[in-house]
């Protein structure tokens, strides 16, 4: 059973590091879940006063890349789950999956 790496926040750092984590080791060697509790991933925050100036037409246009495009890398994304807590002991974390209202842990 592969290694599992949980990413919390899944915009610029997040995904950068879940990137460079794939990079360096495949889906056989290691698991990649990112947690984001927001509907967006991997978004150019950066870019907000080019899309309230009309210079960026869609708000679409800010994100770098889906959470389909991450799948593609073998990466699962998964976007409205609130990490609510970290057990390091233990190696957990309780997430909140904000669509269906429940709890699910992870090791
Ligand atoms: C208007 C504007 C202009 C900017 N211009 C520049 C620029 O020119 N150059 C530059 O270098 N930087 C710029 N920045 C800053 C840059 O956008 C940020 O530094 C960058 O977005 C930080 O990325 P991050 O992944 O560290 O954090 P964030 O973008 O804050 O991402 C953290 C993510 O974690 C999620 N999250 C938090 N807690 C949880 C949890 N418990 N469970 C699940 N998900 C969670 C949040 O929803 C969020 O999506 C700008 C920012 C703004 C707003």
């Amino acid at each position: 059973m592969p290694e599992r790496l949980v990413v919390i926040g899944a915009d610029a750092a997040g995904m950068s590091a879940a990137s460079q984590a794939r990079r360096m080791r495949g889906a056989h060697d290691l698991e990649i879940v990112a947690f984001e509790r927001s509907t967006w991933v991997s978004y150019s925050a950066c870019g907000t006063p080019y899309f309230v100036g009309g210079y960026v037409p869609r708000v679409e246009d800010l994100i770098a890349r889906t959470p389909a495009e991450f799948a593609e890398r073998e990466i699962d994304v998964r976007i409205r789950h609130e990490v609510t807590a970290i057990d390091t002991a233990a190696r957990r974390v309780t997430v909140r999956d904000l669509e269906r209202g429940r709890d699910l842990t992870l090791d």
